[in-house]
Protein backbone atom coordinates (compact mmCIF):
# COMPACT_ATOMS: atom_id res chain seq x y z
CA UNK A 1 0.00 0.00 0.00
CA UNK A 2 2.91 2.34 1.26
CA UNK A 3 4.47 2.09 -2.75
CA UNK A 4 1.15 3.17 -4.32
CA UNK A 5 2.47 6.45 -6.63
CA UNK A 6 5.53 4.43 -7.63
CA UNK A 7 9.15 4.68 -6.43
CA UNK A 8 9.36 8.34 -5.82
CA UNK A 9 6.30 8.53 -3.31
CA UNK A 10 7.74 5.15 -1.42
CA UNK A 11 11.36 7.07 -1.31
CA UNK A 12 9.36 9.86 0.13
CA UNK A 13 7.48 8.11 2.79
CA UNK A 14 10.69 5.96 3.66
CA UNK A 15 12.81 9.42 4.22
CA UNK A 16 9.74 11.18 6.24
CA UNK A 17 9.40 7.98 8.29
CA UNK A 18 13.42 8.50 9.20
CA UNK A 19 12.96 11.87 9.91
CA UNK A 20 10.05 11.67 12.44
CA UNK A 21 11.75 8.59 14.16
CA UNK A 22 14.70 10.52 14.64
CA UNK A 23 12.62 13.19 15.91
CA UNK A 24 11.30 10.56 18.47
CA UNK A 25 14.59 9.33 19.40
CA UNK A 26 16.02 13.25 20.31
CA UNK A 27 12.74 13.82 22.07
CA UNK A 28 13.13 11.00 24.33
CA UNK A 29 17.18 11.64 25.21
CA UNK A 30 16.62 15.13 25.45
CA UNK A 31 13.66 14.51 28.23
CA UNK A 32 16.19 12.15 29.78
CA UNK A 33 18.32 15.55 30.99
CA UNK A 34 15.24 18.12 30.90
CA UNK A 35 14.19 17.88 34.51
CA UNK A 36 17.82 18.45 35.72
CA UNK A 37 18.28 20.87 33.15
CA UNK A 38 15.79 23.05 34.54
CA UNK A 39 13.86 22.55 30.43
CA UNK A 40 10.05 21.49 32.27
CA UNK A 41 7.94 24.47 33.30
CA UNK A 42 4.28 24.55 34.16
CA UNK A 43 1.07 26.49 32.96
CA UNK A 44 -2.15 26.81 34.63
CA UNK A 45 -5.48 26.94 33.14
CA UNK A 46 -7.82 28.25 35.21
CA UNK A 47 -11.44 26.70 35.53
CA UNK A 48 -14.37 28.84 35.78
CA UNK A 49 -17.74 28.90 37.78
CA UNK A 50 -20.10 29.03 35.00
CA UNK A 51 -22.30 31.32 36.64
CA UNK A 52 -20.67 33.86 39.00
CA UNK A 53 -17.50 33.85 36.60
CA UNK A 54 -15.06 33.29 39.61
CA UNK A 55 -12.45 30.95 39.71
CA UNK A 56 -12.49 27.59 41.36
CA UNK A 57 -9.01 26.04 40.19
CA UNK A 58 -6.79 25.28 37.64
CA UNK A 59 -5.29 22.59 35.44
CA UNK A 60 -1.76 22.39 36.09
CA UNK A 61 -0.29 21.85 31.93
CA UNK A 62 3.43 20.95 31.10
CA UNK A 63 5.58 22.71 29.32
CA UNK A 64 9.10 22.13 27.55
CA UNK A 65 11.57 24.17 26.30
CA UNK A 66 14.18 21.68 24.17
CA UNK A 67 17.10 23.33 23.82
CA UNK A 68 17.34 22.71 19.77
CA UNK A 69 13.85 22.15 19.09
CA UNK A 70 12.49 25.15 20.85
CA UNK A 71 8.88 24.26 22.52
CA UNK A 72 7.59 20.78 22.24
CA UNK A 73 4.13 20.32 22.66
CA UNK A 74 2.75 17.65 25.88
CA UNK A 75 0.85 16.18 22.95
CA UNK A 76 4.04 14.87 20.96
CA UNK A 77 6.24 14.46 24.24
CA UNK A 78 4.11 13.02 26.39
CA UNK A 79 3.17 9.81 24.48
CA UNK A 80 7.02 9.49 23.71
CA UNK A 81 7.72 9.21 27.41
CA UNK A 82 4.49 6.86 28.12
CA UNK A 83 6.41 4.19 26.24
CA UNK A 84 9.83 5.24 27.59
CA UNK A 85 8.81 5.30 31.10
CA UNK A 86 10.17 8.42 31.66
CA UNK A 87 6.62 9.37 32.40
CA UNK A 88 7.23 8.19 35.98
CA UNK A 89 9.93 10.88 36.49
CA UNK A 90 8.62 13.64 34.59
CA UNK A 91 4.70 12.75 36.39
CA UNK A 92 6.89 13.05 39.82
CA UNK A 93 8.38 16.34 38.69
CA UNK A 94 4.85 17.68 37.53
CA UNK A 95 3.61 17.16 41.07
CA UNK A 96 6.79 18.21 43.26
CA UNK A 97 6.63 21.99 40.79
CA UNK A 98 2.61 21.90 41.78
CA UNK A 99 3.61 21.38 45.08
CA UNK A 100 6.19 23.77 45.27
CA UNK A 101 4.41 26.58 43.72
CA UNK A 102 1.33 26.13 45.30
CA UNK A 103 3.49 26.74 48.51
CA UNK A 104 4.56 30.23 47.26
CA UNK A 105 1.27 31.64 46.30
CA UNK A 106 -0.20 33.50 49.12
CA UNK A 107 -2.91 33.64 46.94
CA UNK A 108 -4.50 30.23 47.28
CA UNK A 109 -6.05 29.34 50.65
CA UNK A 110 -6.41 25.77 51.61
CA UNK A 111 -9.77 24.57 50.75
CA UNK A 112 -10.26 27.61 48.49
CA UNK A 113 -9.04 25.88 45.20
CA UNK A 114 -7.95 22.66 43.80
CA UNK A 115 -5.02 22.52 41.32
CA UNK A 116 -5.71 19.55 38.66
CA UNK A 117 -3.03 17.35 37.52
CA UNK A 118 -3.40 14.93 35.04
CA UNK A 119 -2.09 11.42 35.61
CA UNK A 120 -1.03 8.95 32.61
CA UNK A 121 -1.96 5.79 32.68
CA UNK A 122 1.45 4.01 32.67
CA UNK A 123 1.73 6.73 36.22
CA UNK A 124 -1.51 5.22 37.70
CA UNK A 125 -0.54 1.39 36.73
CA UNK A 126 2.39 1.80 38.50
CA UNK A 127 2.50 -0.21 42.22
CA UNK A 128 4.53 3.07 44.58
CA UNK A 129 1.90 6.02 42.37
CA UNK A 130 -0.48 6.26 45.36
CA UNK A 131 2.71 6.22 47.94
CA UNK A 132 4.46 8.36 45.70
CA UNK A 133 1.89 11.15 45.31
CA UNK A 134 1.70 10.89 49.09
CA UNK A 135 5.24 10.90 50.25
CA UNK A 136 5.55 14.19 47.31
CA UNK A 137 2.74 16.04 49.14
CA UNK A 138 3.25 15.35 52.73
CA UNK A 139 7.23 16.54 52.00
CA UNK A 140 5.69 19.91 50.79
CA UNK A 141 2.94 19.64 53.30
CA UNK A 142 0.59 20.51 50.25
CA UNK A 143 -2.92 18.89 51.95
CA UNK A 144 -4.76 16.97 49.43
CA UNK A 145 -8.06 19.11 49.23
CA UNK A 146 -5.62 21.46 47.22
CA UNK A 147 -5.33 18.92 44.35
CA UNK A 148 -7.21 16.45 42.19
CA UNK A 149 -6.06 14.57 39.38
CA UNK A 150 -6.94 13.97 35.85
CA UNK A 151 -7.33 11.08 33.90
CA UNK A 152 -8.78 10.56 30.23
CA UNK A 153 -11.85 8.22 30.03
CA UNK A 154 -10.48 5.26 28.40
CA UNK A 155 -7.67 5.00 31.32
CA UNK A 156 -10.32 5.21 34.24
CA UNK A 157 -13.17 2.81 32.42
CA UNK A 158 -10.30 0.11 31.94
CA UNK A 159 -11.32 -2.34 34.39
CA UNK A 160 -7.55 -3.19 35.25
CA UNK A 161 -7.66 -4.41 38.88
CA UNK A 162 -4.69 -2.04 40.00
CA UNK A 163 -5.82 1.38 38.08
CA UNK A 164 -9.02 1.09 40.21
CA UNK A 165 -7.59 0.44 43.46
CA UNK A 166 -5.09 3.34 43.01
CA UNK A 167 -8.24 5.58 41.94
CA UNK A 168 -9.56 4.86 45.25
CA UNK A 169 -7.02 5.11 47.61
CA UNK A 170 -6.46 8.51 45.89
CA UNK A 171 -9.65 9.51 46.54
CA UNK A 172 -9.72 7.73 50.34
CA UNK A 173 -6.96 10.06 50.84
CA UNK A 174 -8.53 13.23 50.14
CA UNK A 175 -7.87 14.08 46.13
CA UNK A 176 -10.42 14.33 44.05
CA UNK A 177 -10.90 12.74 40.48
CA UNK A 178 -11.91 13.78 36.77
CA UNK A 179 -13.12 11.93 33.97
CA UNK A 180 -11.10 14.08 31.04
CA UNK A 181 -11.82 14.26 27.58
CA UNK A 182 -15.38 12.38 28.32
CA UNK A 183 -17.18 11.34 25.52
CA UNK A 184 -14.10 10.72 23.22
CA UNK A 185 -13.28 6.90 24.81
CA UNK A 186 -15.70 4.23 25.19
CA UNK A 187 -17.49 4.08 28.74
CA UNK A 188 -19.72 1.40 29.63
CA UNK A 189 -22.31 3.66 31.64
CA UNK A 190 -22.80 1.02 34.32
CA UNK A 191 -19.30 1.30 35.19
CA UNK A 192 -19.14 4.94 35.48
CA UNK A 193 -22.54 4.34 37.66
CA UNK A 194 -19.74 2.19 40.41
CA UNK A 195 -17.25 4.83 40.00
CA UNK A 196 -17.61 7.63 42.37
CA UNK A 197 -15.76 10.71 40.58
CA UNK A 198 -16.07 14.24 41.26
CA UNK A 199 -15.77 15.69 37.69
CA UNK A 200 -16.38 14.74 34.39
CA UNK A 201 -14.59 17.01 31.55
CA UNK A 202 -16.58 17.39 28.22
CA UNK A 203 -14.26 16.75 25.70
CA UNK A 204 -13.25 19.68 23.53
CA UNK A 205 -14.86 18.62 20.17
CA UNK A 206 -18.03 18.25 21.39
CA UNK A 207 -17.77 21.72 22.67
CA UNK A 208 -16.83 22.83 18.89
CA UNK A 209 -19.96 21.53 17.79
CA UNK A 210 -22.06 22.29 21.11
CA UNK A 211 -23.71 25.83 18.84
CA UNK A 212 -22.97 24.56 15.42
CA UNK A 213 -25.90 22.15 15.17
CA UNK A 214 -29.28 21.46 17.34
CA UNK A 215 -28.15 17.37 17.84
CA UNK A 216 -24.45 19.36 18.72
CA UNK A 217 -26.20 20.78 21.65
CA UNK A 218 -29.05 17.74 22.63
CA UNK A 219 -25.72 15.82 23.20
CA UNK A 220 -23.86 18.14 25.90
CA UNK A 221 -27.23 18.88 26.97
CA UNK A 222 -27.18 14.88 27.75
CA UNK A 223 -23.97 14.07 29.52
CA UNK A 224 -24.38 17.21 31.71
CA UNK A 225 -27.63 15.93 32.60
CA UNK A 226 -25.96 12.52 32.84
CA UNK A 227 -23.47 13.24 34.87
CA UNK A 228 -25.25 15.37 37.03
CA UNK A 229 -27.69 12.45 37.98
CA UNK A 230 -24.59 10.85 38.87
CA UNK A 231 -23.48 13.15 41.54
CA UNK A 232 -20.55 14.48 39.51
CA UNK A 233 -19.60 17.99 38.50
CA UNK A 234 -19.36 18.98 34.66
CA UNK A 235 -16.46 20.88 33.23
CA UNK A 236 -16.69 22.16 29.65
CA UNK A 237 -13.37 21.81 28.19
CA UNK A 238 -12.11 24.38 24.97
CA UNK A 239 -14.64 27.27 25.49
CA UNK A 240 -13.86 29.31 22.99
CA UNK A 241 -16.76 31.57 22.32
CA UNK A 242 -19.52 33.63 24.09
CA UNK A 243 -22.55 31.34 22.43
CA UNK A 244 -20.70 28.17 23.77
CA UNK A 245 -20.93 29.81 27.13
CA UNK A 246 -24.14 31.59 27.04
CA UNK A 247 -25.65 28.00 26.12
CA UNK A 248 -23.47 26.09 28.69
CA UNK A 249 -25.02 28.56 31.62
CA UNK A 250 -28.65 27.70 29.96
CA UNK A 251 -27.88 23.78 29.79
CA UNK A 252 -26.76 24.04 33.83
CA UNK A 253 -22.95 23.50 33.13
CA UNK A 254 -20.62 23.88 36.37
CA UNK A 255 -17.81 24.73 35.18
CA UNK A 256 -15.72 26.28 32.06
CA UNK A 257 -12.40 26.20 31.00
CA UNK A 258 -11.33 27.59 27.83
CA UNK A 259 -9.69 30.29 25.46
CA UNK A 260 -12.46 32.81 25.42
CA UNK A 261 -12.22 33.23 29.53
CA UNK A 262 -8.46 32.53 30.06
CA UNK A 263 -5.71 30.74 28.12
CA UNK A 264 -3.23 28.44 30.45
CA UNK A 265 -0.76 30.92 32.08
CA UNK A 266 2.43 31.02 33.59
CA UNK A 267 2.72 30.82 37.21
CA UNK A 268 3.08 34.71 38.07
CA UNK A 269 0.29 35.85 36.08
CA UNK A 270 -2.31 32.79 37.43
CA UNK A 271 -1.63 34.17 40.62
CA UNK A 272 -2.12 37.94 39.17
CA UNK A 273 -5.47 36.93 38.12
CA UNK A 274 -6.31 35.49 41.25
CA UNK A 275 -5.33 38.64 43.06
CA UNK A 276 -7.67 40.16 40.11
CA UNK A 277 -10.49 38.36 40.99
CA UNK A 278 -9.83 38.69 45.13
CA UNK A 279 -10.12 42.32 44.68
CA UNK A 280 -13.41 41.98 42.39
CA UNK A 281 -11.88 44.28 40.18
CA UNK A 282 -12.22 41.69 36.63
CA UNK A 283 -14.92 42.43 34.47
CA UNK A 284 -15.66 39.79 31.56
CA UNK A 285 -13.95 42.41 29.09
CA UNK A 286 -10.58 42.84 31.62
CA UNK A 287 -10.59 39.27 31.86
CA UNK A 288 -10.64 38.94 28.03
CA UNK A 289 -7.92 40.90 27.68
CA UNK A 290 -5.86 39.43 30.44
P1 LIG B 1 -5.86 17.87 28.35
O1 LIG B 1 -5.56 17.41 29.73
O2 LIG B 1 -7.20 17.51 27.79
O3 LIG B 1 -5.63 19.44 28.38
C1 LIG B 1 -6.37 20.36 27.61
C2 LIG B 1 -5.59 20.83 26.39
O4 LIG B 1 -6.43 21.70 25.64
C3 LIG B 1 -4.35 21.65 26.73
O5 LIG B 1 -3.40 21.40 25.68
C4 LIG B 1 -4.87 23.08 26.64
O6 LIG B 1 -3.85 24.04 26.40
C5 LIG B 1 -5.82 22.96 25.47
N1 LIG B 1 -6.89 23.97 25.51
C6 LIG B 1 -7.46 24.56 26.58
N2 LIG B 1 -8.44 25.41 26.22
C7 LIG B 1 -8.51 25.37 24.88
C8 LIG B 1 -9.34 26.05 23.91
O7 LIG B 1 -10.21 26.86 24.22
N3 LIG B 1 -9.12 25.74 22.59
C9 LIG B 1 -8.16 24.85 22.21
N4 LIG B 1 -8.00 24.63 20.90
N5 LIG B 1 -7.36 24.20 23.10
C10 LIG B 1 -7.54 24.46 24.42
P2 LIG B 1 -1.87 21.08 26.02
O8 LIG B 1 -1.41 21.92 27.15
O9 LIG B 1 -1.13 21.13 24.72
O10 LIG B 1 -1.92 19.58 26.55
C11 LIG B 1 -2.30 18.52 25.71
C12 LIG B 1 -2.47 17.25 26.48
O11 LIG B 1 -1.20 16.83 27.03
C13 LIG B 1 -3.39 17.38 27.71
O12 LIG B 1 -4.73 17.31 27.31
C14 LIG B 1 -2.93 16.19 28.53
O13 LIG B 1 -3.52 15.01 28.06
C15 LIG B 1 -1.45 16.14 28.23
N6 LIG B 1 -0.71 16.79 29.35
C16 LIG B 1 -0.45 18.09 29.58
N7 LIG B 1 0.24 18.25 30.74
C17 LIG B 1 0.39 16.99 31.27
C18 LIG B 1 1.03 16.47 32.45
O14 LIG B 1 1.55 17.20 33.31
N8 LIG B 1 1.00 15.11 32.62
C19 LIG B 1 0.39 14.27 31.72
N9 LIG B 1 0.41 12.96 31.96
N10 LIG B 1 -0.20 14.73 30.60
C20 LIG B 1 -0.21 16.07 30.38
MG1 LIG C 1 -6.58 17.43 31.49
MG1 LIG D 1 -8.92 17.36 28.65
MG1 LIG E 1 -9.54 17.10 25.59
Amino acid sequence: QVKTGGRNNYRFFEASMNAAARRAIEIQRGLAVAVTNGELFLQYQPKFDCGSGSILGAEALIRWRHPALGLVSPAEFIPIAERSGQIITVGQWVIEEVCRNLRSWDAVRPGAMRIAINLSQIQLRSPQVVEDILAITERHGVPPAMLMFEITETVAMQNAEETRRAIDRLQQAGFEMAIDDFGTGYSSLSYLQEFGVQQMKVDRSFIAKLTETAKGGAIVAAIIRLAHSLGMEVVAEGVETEAQLALLKELKCDQTQGYLLARPLNGADFVALLDRHAAGTVTAAAQLEA
